[in-house]
């Protein structure tokens, strides 16, 4: 007995050994993490990924729940091509100029060169505008709002899986409107729906605001962005909404007439979210144990793992609950022969919520072990009652989740009146820092030079923590989130 015990032991040992302690080297962690709950493999062009079926069934979660609140909002989904001609991507000038540096060319088809090169889509602003300005021709055309799920491609210099890979899964929504009115409220409706979608699904808190001038998306007139705080202490730009003005709409000329019959150019919005969300529910949730998914996001809920399962009446009675919980929730069962703690190890390292354990003892006493995957606490639920306190136990598991990441975020969020104590934080207690700006982009470049930490946004919850820049001295205009980012 006490061999298999020692054999069991070690096992368990290798398997967790498989990860680096975050605590150790955060980035390897990551990196552990996503290739060891096989959510992607490494594609052939570096940067690149593939992202496996696990991987691949959150994303499609993320999608259904995020696609239905578009539409709920009103827009229609369409497809656009892959290919940019170079031509058309130079229509709008702070666009191509933003852009340049990360897009992937194609020059030649088949063995011939093309008379005009092509660009692989970074984001399709253009596409729409030139296809806007085909149709609209009358404010009763307005508004147009589409959206695109796609791919696009950005050639990043340093990349990570999800975070920022050379390829993403995204949605653009692009939009036309009469006023510059209506474009604000839509672009501000667009960042509350992705910041819902974090927060009350991912269960990531996110600070909502607006991106300072240096920061804003290329070509817009302003970007709203929500950002998240990282296990480790850096921010993430979570997803961004961009207020684009007429920009693109007098470069590709789209205009209406308005009911005066006079010629007016439209405002529009654009937004997207991506693939990178799953990077950051990995690194805001993770532990050393693996990952942990939010039970609203997770494709399956609870795992069944039948314990001596060669033993008469286990199997069936394993299978029966899978069927009668499949009612209640996304619940599989692992019937494989390998053995009970394999499965414990390989389930928490996939972050399902609950693990259901049930063995001979069990079914004679009419209970199931139900196990958390975020606090490893242990429940005996009486054969009735499974029902109850599953759904009791995914509730609370999401709650917790958000509530343990808030309490983690405010823990790390300083205040600086000075740079010293700007530093200080940055060296104590990394994390977001609330500091006083002038709204000189100067300041905003010397303290990324100085501190390595970039705006990351100015707070529609504004809080004025002292009355001078914190670079500067001079008087304050903001209050802005500061932090290192991914
Ligand atoms: P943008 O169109 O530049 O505003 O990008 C929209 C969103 O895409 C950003 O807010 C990021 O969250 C995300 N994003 C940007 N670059 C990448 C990348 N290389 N990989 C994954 N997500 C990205
Ligand atoms: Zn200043």
């Amino acid at each position: 007995k006490n061999k298999v015990g020692d054999k069991m032991a070690k096992k368990n040992k290798q398997f967790v050994e498989k990860i680096t302690a975050m605590e150790e080297d955060f980035a390897q962690w990551y990196t552990d993490v996503v290739k060891q709950a096989d959510l992607v493999d490494y594609g052939p062009v570096r940067g690149s990924m593939i992202i496996r079926p696990y991987g691949y069934a959150i994303w499609e979660n993320i999608r259904d729940i995020l696609d239905a609140k578009i539409k709920e909002t009103g827009h229609e989904n369409m497809y656009f091509p892959l290919f940019i001609p170079e031509s058309m991507l130079q229509k709008e000038k702070d666009h191509i100029e933003g852009f340049a540096p990360e897009v992937a060319w194609v020059t030649h088809g088949g063995d011939e060169e093309l008379q005009e090169r092509l660009v692989v889509r970074p984001t399709s602003e253009v596409l729409f505008a030139e296809h806007y300005g085909k149709i609209i021709h009358s404010y009763r055309d307005l508004p147009k709002l589409y959206n695109q799920w796609s791919n696009v491609v950005r050639w990043e210099k340093t990349t990570r899986p999800f975070l920022r890979s050379l390829e993403f899964l995204w949605q653009e929504g692009h939009t036309c409107h009469a006023t510059d009115e209506d474009a604000a409220e839509e672009t501000r409706q667009m960042l509350d729906v992705y910041a819902s979608l974090f927060e009350d699904y991912m269960a990531i808190p996110v600070l909502k605001g607006r991106k300072t001038a240096k920061e804003k998306f290329a070509g817009a007139k302003y970007t709203l962005t929500i950002e998240s705080l990282m296990h480790d202490g850096k921010a993430l730009q979570a997803g961004t909404s961009h207020h684009l003005g007429t920009g693109f709409a007098e470069a590709f000329d789209i205009r209406f007439s308005d009911e005066a019959g006079e010629l007016q150019p439209v405002h529009q919005t654009s937004w997207g979210f991506t693939t990178r969300s799953i990077g950051a529910m990995i690194m805001v949730h993770g532990d050393n144990r693996g990952l942990v998914i939010p039970p609203k996001i997770a494709s399956k809920q609870v795992m069944i793992v039948p314990v001596a399962q060669h033993k008469e009446g286990v199997l069936d009675k394993a299978y029966q609950l899978k069927t009668r919980l499949s009612d209640i929730a996304r619940v599989d069962i692992d019937a494989s022969d390998k053995s009970p703690g394999w499965k414990f190890n390989e389930y928490e390292m996939k972050g399902i919520p609950i693990r259901l354990e049930i063995g001979p003892k069990d079914i004679e006493q009419g209970h199931a072990v139900l196990v958390r995957r975020d606090t490893g606490e242990k429940i005996f639920a009486a054969m009735e009652d499974l029902e109850t306190k599953i759904l009791e136990l995914l509730e609370d598991i999401q709650i917790n989740l958000f509530e343990k990441a808030k309490n983690h975020r405010e823990d790390k969020t300083s205040i600086a009146k000075t740079m010293t104590e700007f530093k200080n934080s940055l060296e104590n207690n990394p994390g977001f820092i609330k500091a006083m700006w002038c709204g000189e982009q100067t300041c905003e470049e010397k303290i990324k030079e100085e501190t390595s930490a970039t705006s990351r946004c100015i707070p529609f919850e504004q809080e004025k923590v002292s009355d001078t820049c914190v670079y500067c001295s001079k008087p304050a205009q903001q209050q802005v989130y500061w932090a290192k980012a991914y």
